[in-house]
């Protein structure tokens, strides 16, 4: 494979990745896809989703990924288990390296996706689709007339919380200062509505449950004071940013001063020619499983005509 100059890669196996396959294989390009460290994205880390057109009872978000898996597989996907480690965009072909292998390529598809910051305990990591998540869109109609916990003092975690009252009856900003870093509107907004508390200078120590009983609370320490609280929570809602997965590309491809990358207006074209982003690697905005396919989609269309002008 080393020698093979393939037409297309896709790197990552989310909604965005795996849409793209599904069209570039539908287009004979053959694609290959490298499913990266956490196959099927973020998706599966979700229990049910409910707001993917097409499923109309809702679907579970890891089988979600295996209908989509199973689409892109009928029309030719090559699928490679692995991690890029690194990516040479600057010759061509591009040599991408997985897993100490190197794969040349004629045209990329980025959609490595982004990852929620998490605070890394371990009964987060226990409970994540069990009462913990990191997106209130995905996972708030769960909790109707339950009380959830938001850590994070920015603007997702205003606007999670706001959401979040559509559902629960209290909702609980649990922030590691005494001031938010949110922009005004949003704050005011927060503050404004009846069924938002907050707490300050706290953060989060561990959080107790058990995933077939849910989440029932989680331990607070105000970090002034050094006092720690048993507080009451069905639900625990993380919301301290997100983490585009750019490193690979640092240095070679635009990004924003988030480090998204960054595309072309109205397309998935990156600075770099035959170089193409879709989904959460792209989207600082929007990062809805049905807008990464979307794009998934925008990018193979527009991989597919960049290989046709290229006469490959
Ligand atoms: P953010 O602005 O980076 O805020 C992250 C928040 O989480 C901060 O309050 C931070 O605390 C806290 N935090 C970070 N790590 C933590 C940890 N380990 N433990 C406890 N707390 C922690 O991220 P974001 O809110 O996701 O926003 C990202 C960008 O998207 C921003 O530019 C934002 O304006 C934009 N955005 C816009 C909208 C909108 O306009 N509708 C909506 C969402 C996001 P500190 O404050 O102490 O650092």
């Amino acid at each position: 494979m080393a020698d093979e100059v393939n037409r297309l890669m896709i790197l990552g196996s989310g909604p965005a990745g795996l849409t793209a396959a599904l069209y570039a294989g539908r287009a004979n390009l053959n694609p290959i896809l490298v499913e990266g460290i956490q196959p099927g994205g973020q998706l599966t880390i979700t229990t049910e989703v409910e707001n993917y057109p097409g499923f109309e009872h809702g679907i579970q978000g890891p089988e979600m990924m295996e209908v989509f898996r199973r689409q892109a597989g009928r029309f030719g996907t090559r699928f490679i288990s692995g991690e890029a480690s690194r990516a040479e965009l600057r010759k061509r072909p591009f040599e991408i390296t997985i897993d100490g292998k190197s794969i040349k390529t004629q045209a990329l598809i980025i959609s490595t996706g982004a990852s929620a910051k998490l605070l890394g305990l371990e009964s987060e990591k226990r409970l994540m689709g069990y009462g913990v998540s990191a997106c209130a869109t995905c996972d708030g109609a769960f909790f109707k007339n339950k009380e959830a916990i938001v850590v994070g003092g920015g603007d997702t975690a205003m606007e999670e919380a706001t959401f979040l009252t559509k559902f629960c009856s209290k909702v609980t900003i649990v922030h590691r200062r005494d001031s938010l870093r949110a922009s005004k509107i949003m704050q005011e907004r927060a503050r404004r509505n009846p069924k938002i508390a907050f707490i300050w200078d706290s953060i989060v120590e561990e959080i107790h449950g058990e995933p077939k009983t849910g989440v029932s609370g989680a331990r607070l320490k105000n970090i002034k004071t050094g006092k720690t609280i048993d507080f009451r929570a069905d639900a625990v809602f993380m919301a301290i940013g997100h983490k585009p997965n750019t490193d690979l590309f640092r240095g070679q491809l635009e990004l924003d001063e988030l480090g998204y990358l960054k595309v072309k207006p109205g397309s998935t074209c990156t600075n770099i020619d035959g170089a193409f982003a879709a989904g959460d690697v792209a989207d600082r905005v929007y990062r809805q499983a049905v807008t990464a396919a979307g794009t998934g989609c925008m990018a193979a269309l527009d991989a597919e005509r960049w290989l046709e002008a290229q006469g490959e």
